[in-house]
């Protein structure tokens, strides 16, 4: 067994600290206790510094794909317009929860592995200016983007549409700055940058969103807004939470804000410039024309077999690093360095690909990029 131990660098879900795992292993605590109000609380106060909002966040037991969900049923009516950016699989996400609550979507079809033009939002706004909600990401994981919210934000805060942002992948591995953007709604989940187990997602309306909530006619029990809004008022939670995991969610918000949410974002970033200079060291190529420091989309060279050459590095090197989804399995690699993740990390996951890459014929130097990454995480910058 050279090759026992396992590494896990998808983009979620993503290594949990030992600190973190622990907390899961303490007796469950009733839900309806000041212990548990002040857990929640703190953890509430603490996700508004991640968040970078003054708005509440509000913490749902469901994975990210049911706080989007969430997002869309408390601002939206049937019928209504609304911009959707398809710019990959998590693009395709919002289209397909918008076509299930009978909206009607204009899409802005992006090709995959660029990035949307803020300015064609923009122009889609002026267009359509009905539309009442524009639908975004942060960081497409299934691409390796970055999308400019920033920008896109000045296009859509003077308009009467809502900005909503998937932020799942991307917050607290990219900046986002909720109030000074001028984002309206953002969407998050435990198992990608906040290094916890899946299972919590969370979500944050500002007034805007707020003032559609109370038009929107779409129906909802579980995911309306309201009783959360409510329960929060009173350190509670309208539902049974997911106890253990935000007890986890204190313990992995109290590492992140004692090294700095900034210092965060920029070691997330460091470690995508290793990881795209040993790519590049190796000899491939990178998929996407604006990448970020979620996961890093490297191509397949041609004339290798991109599943053979994956299952190669998760099966024989035991380092679980994700392929393309969709139109794009078989023709990328998708490395991580989300959450907890260091610059020994890259050395293992770019270490696996070389010589995965070697095993399967490709004319590559050992140590190439290796040797790229250390240049970059010693300078540290
Ligand atoms: C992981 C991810 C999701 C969430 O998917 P779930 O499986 O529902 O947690 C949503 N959006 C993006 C961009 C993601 O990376």
């Amino acid at each position: 067994m050279l090759f026992g131990k396992h590494y896990l660098m998808a983009p979620g879900p993503t290594a949990v600290p030992e600190s973190v795992l622990l907390e899961a292993a303490k007796p469950i605590i009733h839900h309806r206790t000041p212990d548990f109000s002040q857990i929640l609380w703190s953890v509430s106060d603490d996700l508004k510094k991640i968040f970078k909002t003054r708005n509440p966040v509000y913490i749902l037991a469901a994975s990210g794909t049911g706080a989007m969900e969430f997002a869309l049923v408390n601002t939206c009516s049937n019928g209504d317009r609304v911009l959707v950016v398809v710019g990959g699989k998590f693009g395709e996400r919002w289209l397909q929860i918008a076509k299930a609550y009978g909206l009607d979507a204009v899409v802005y079809e992006v090709e995959w592995g660029s990035a949307p033009i803020p300015e064609k939002i923009g122009e889609y706004l002026e267009e359509h200016p009905d539309i009442k909600a524009v639908f975004t990401t942060l960081f497409e994981t299934s691409t390796g983007t970055t999308y400019d919210i920033e920008r896109i934000a000045k296009y859509v805060r003077h308009s009467g549409a809502i900005l909503v942002v998937d932020a799942v992948s991307g917050i607290a591995a990219c900046d986002l700055q909720m109030d000074s953007w001028g984002v309206d709604i953002v969407v998050a989940s435990s198992q990608k940058a906040f290094m916890l187990p899946p299972g919590l997602s969370f979500v944050a309306f500002s007034k805007k969103a707020f003032g559609l909530v109370e038009k929107s006619n779409l129906p909802s029990y579980y995911f309306s807004v309201s009783g959360y809004k409510d329960a929060y008022l009173s350190n509670t939670t309208p539902f049974t939470p997911a106890v253990s995991l935000v007890v986890q969610l204190k313990e992995s918000l109290s590492m992140i804000l004692e090294e700095g949410i900034d210092n965060v974002i920029s070691r997330h970033a460091l470690l995508a410039s290793a990881t795209r200079a040993a790519v590049k060291g190796v000899g491939l190529e990178l998929f996407s024309s604006n990448p970020g420091n979620v996961c890093t989309a490297v191509k397949v060279p041609e004339g290798i077999d991109g599943e053979k050459l994956l299952s190669r590095i998760k099966d024989k090197y035991k380092v679980t690093i994700s392929g393309g989804q969709g139109k794009l399995k078989g023709k990328i690699l998708r490395i991580a360095h989300l959450g907890y993740a260091y610059a020994f990390d890259v050395i293992v996951a770019i270490s696996a690909l070389e010589m995965a890459l070697k095993d399967e014929g490709y004319p590559v130097e050992l140590g190439s990029g290796v040797r790229a990454a250390e240049l970059v995480l010693r300078e540290g910058k």
